[in-house]
């Protein structure tokens, strides 16, 4: 990408996060230390959305800092990336106290800034870890079945975006049978940028099914 774009796009997601922090109305904000926006770079082909903040991550202000950052560190070395070379958020931007689930509140009022970050960024691929992502974004999809499979939801703008659901590294550290299937899934991710590059058109509708996405 032309440099001068990448630094344009660079300046527009900060000042985006930076809005984010004065004026996103999650309640979650006033027991949080920060906020935790998001980090990595705006031209990332790829975004990794996971659940919320924990407590380290409220410590530092970046996302997946403690031992499911570790993890993911790992993950992405699998495939040859750096977490500098993505982009990571969360569906919630602060951290819920005792890291509860974040209720259908504070996921709606964080929502419109984590749909800003994707507008902003692009990405060709959104990765979500773990059912609360998956569930955000597909309501009806169960984790069980979903993970290791890619999907296509369209936007109220209208643009089409392409997921690929994973299991919460969290969830997968502790539990072996997890783990080798995320590390499997995780290994998947270039094909499906592959598949996703070859691909000459954007995700569309299909004209004689309109409510088809392909
Ligand atoms: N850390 C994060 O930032 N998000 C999670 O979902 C878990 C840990």
């Amino acid at each position: 990408m032309n440099i001068a774009i990448s630094a344009e796009k660079e300046r527009l997601l900060s000042e985006f996060d930076e809005r984010m922090s004065h004026d996103c109305r999650c309640q979650l904000k006033h027991a949080a230390q920060r906020p935790v926006p998001g980090k990595g770079i705006a031209t990332a082909e790829i975004l990794f959305i996971g659940e919320a903040p924990g407590a380290k991550e409220d410590e530092r202000g970046e996302p997946f800092v403690g031992a499911s950052g570790r993890f993911l560190d790992e993950l992405l070395a699998s495939i040859g990336l750096r977490r500098e070379a993505v982009y990571i958020t969360n569906i919630v931007k602060y951290r819920p106290p005792e890291n509860r689930d974040p209720t259908p509140e504070e996921i709606r009022d964080c929502s419109e800034w984590l749909e800003g970050q994707i507008n902003i960024i692009h990405p060709k691929l959104i990765v979500t870890l773990g059912r609360h992502a998956l569930h955000h974004f597909f309501p009806d999809r169960n984790i069980a079945d979903a993970h290791g499979k890619t999907f296509l939801r369209e936007f109220p703008a209208g643009e089409i975006r392409r997921f690929y659901a994973l299991y919460h590294p969290a969830a997968a550290l502790h539990n072996g049978g997890m783990r080798d299937t995320i590390r499997k899934d995780f290994l998947q991710i270039p094909d499906v940028i592959k598949t996703i590059l070859r691909s000459s058109h954007p995700p569309q509708r299909k004209a004689d099914s309109p409510n088809i996405l392909c």
